[in-house]
């Protein structure tokens, strides 16, 4: 949906980011300590997943003297929002109410997430519809086929 932000980022490259947005700015020397507590990877290994991130233009570079300092202007949020919309962008329409169904199940929500979210659904209750018409193209979803009776 947002295509403004290359959001196709790796498992590595996400552990890679969340130490730059918990940072701000940081060295290679700085991310490569972070996650060599959680990860076992060698400084190379850290350091190749920062070139791709640059080359991504995900992650910016600054000299300061001899060191490099990583910083991004994408925010954690767009970026996870990028992320779950092109997931549902891969589900039938008629699918999303019960996958967010499932992720709020799964989910651990303090007494504050859970007054969030029943807020947030009063709201949908506004503009909801008797049934979500499903836009797949026939033939990538169960539903054409069924007339919509079966569901999924
Ligand atoms: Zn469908």
């Amino acid at each position: 949906m947002n295509n403004e932000i290359e959001s196709k980022i790796t498992d590595s490259e996400w552990e890679i980011m969340r130490v730059v947005w918990a940072q701000d700015k940081v060295t290679s020397k700085e991310i490569i300590d972070i996650l060599e507590q959680k990860k076992d990877w060698k400084p190379a290994t850290t350091k190749t997943f920062i070139g791709r991130l640059v080359k991504k233009g995900i992650l910016l570079t600054e000299t300061e003297g001899k060191k490099y300092i990583y910083s991004t202007e994408v925010s954690e949020s767009e970026m996870i929002k990028g992320t779950l919309y092109e997931l549902l962008d891969h589900i039938c329409d008629k699918d999303i109410g019960n996958t967010i169904g499932s992720m709020i199940s799964n989910a651990t929500l303090s007494f504050k997430d859970i007054e969030n979210l029943q807020q947030i659904l009063k709201l949908k209750e506004k503009d909801a519809v008797a049934e979500v018409p499903c836009s797949c193209v026939p033939g990538q979803c169960k539903c054409k086929d069924h007339n919509c009776i079966s569901g999924h």
